[in-house]
């Protein structure tokens, strides 16, 4: 039986996978429907990232195929419901780079609060500037979570550990006991989140209910030094309402990981913007967790053509 990955793994295949099934790795073939149909008719499981469109025309092409690994948790570029009329499982890596993504965002919280890398360059330029080198302290301030699942749940609990108040908007969540209880997160609205917190970090997944969740009115309410950080979709943020936000109030700041089209256009205005940090969706992506979702997937894989 024979598994094509048509996305790059950025780990090695695992051994006992690669004994078990014939594997092709063709990770620029993405998109590309009619090479993928010329290597189809063995396959029995196909292999992506966030890049494929799996859709009908993609599923047409692979009239074998089981199973859909997806190598990450986002299911945005999906089609579930074509999958499920034609009996083809997804397995996503459910948790597996959550780890990864909340520490991006401290890691991203830290370098707005402290920015070593600017500090470092005027040192080595000869200035010995303490004053300009002064940042912000993370203790007492308040972060906003949209979303408490896996990731916002881990970045949670880190940002309680740091001292920061935590409020959090998520009309879903389970366990939402454990949070409010054992880490003293405060559930409220969206809007008292985009209103109260210092950081504001989402982690919704991107649907219809999702896209633009955090456009004008969202964006209005925020303080006037507010940072948001976004390392889930880019349609959940409004980007031309934020790109005026950021032009009209310099103070504000974004951390912007995932962007509405990947990559974004040449002449992207945010490029040009002082106030932005700018990262090519690698949130998730460390070296551990890599190593981490392809395991997940291939076991889930082996499960399902195994029976
Ligand atoms: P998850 O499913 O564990 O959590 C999502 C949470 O969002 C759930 O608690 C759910 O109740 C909540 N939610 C759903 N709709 C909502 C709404 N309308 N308003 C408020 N909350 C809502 O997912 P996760 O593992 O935490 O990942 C979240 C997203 O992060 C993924 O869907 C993916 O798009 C993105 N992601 C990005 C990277 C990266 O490298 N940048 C890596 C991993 C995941």
């Amino acid at each position: 039986m024979a598994v094509l990955i048509v996305e790059d793994l950025w780990c090695e295949l695992p051994d006992w996978f690669s004994s078990r099934y014939q594997v092709i790795q063709e990770p620029s073939l993405c998109n590309e429907l009619e090479k993928i149909r010329s290597a189809a008719p063995g396959i029995r499981a196909l292999v992506v990232r966030n890049r494929t469109r799996v859709d009908r025309d993609l599923l047409n092409c692979l009239p074998n195929v089981k199973v859909i690994g997806r190598l990450g948790i986002g299911l945005d570029n999906i089609d579930l419901k074509a999958c499920r009329e034609r009996e083809v499982v997804v397995v996503a890596a459910k948790g597996c780079n959550a780890n990864s993504v909340a520490e991006y965002v401290i890691a991203g919280i830290f370098q707005h609060a402290r920015f070593l890398s600017a500090c470092d360059t005027l040192t080595r330029s000869g200035l010995w500037d303490r004053k300009n080198c002064m940042g912000h302290e993370l203790h007492g301030k308040t972060l906003g979570v949209i979303g408490v699942g896996d990731i916002g749940q881990r970045l949670a609990i880190r940002a309680r550990a740091f001292g920061m108040n935590v409020v959090a908007y998520d009309p879903y969540i389970a366990n939402s006991h454990m949070l409010v209880q054992d880490f003293g997160v405060d559930l409220t609205s969206l809007e008292d989140v985009c209103r109260m917190s210092d950081y504001i970090s989402v982690h919704v997944p991107l649907t219809t209910a999702t896209h633009h969740l955090i456009g004008h009115p969202e964006l209005s309410v925020m303080k006037e030094t507010a940072v948001i950080i976004n390392t889930s979709r880019g349609g959940i943020i409004d980007e031309r309402a934020l790109l005026s936000c950021l032009e009209q109030s310099p103070q504000r700041f974004a951390i912007l990981d995932v962007r509405e089209v990947e990559p974004p256009a040449p002449e992207d205005p945010f490029r040009l913007l002082p106030n932005v940090i700018l990262t090519p969706h690698i949130a998730g992506v460390t070296h551990e967790s890599s190593q981490r979702v392809a395991e997940f997937i291939f076991r889930d894989i082996d499960r399902v053509l195994s029976g």
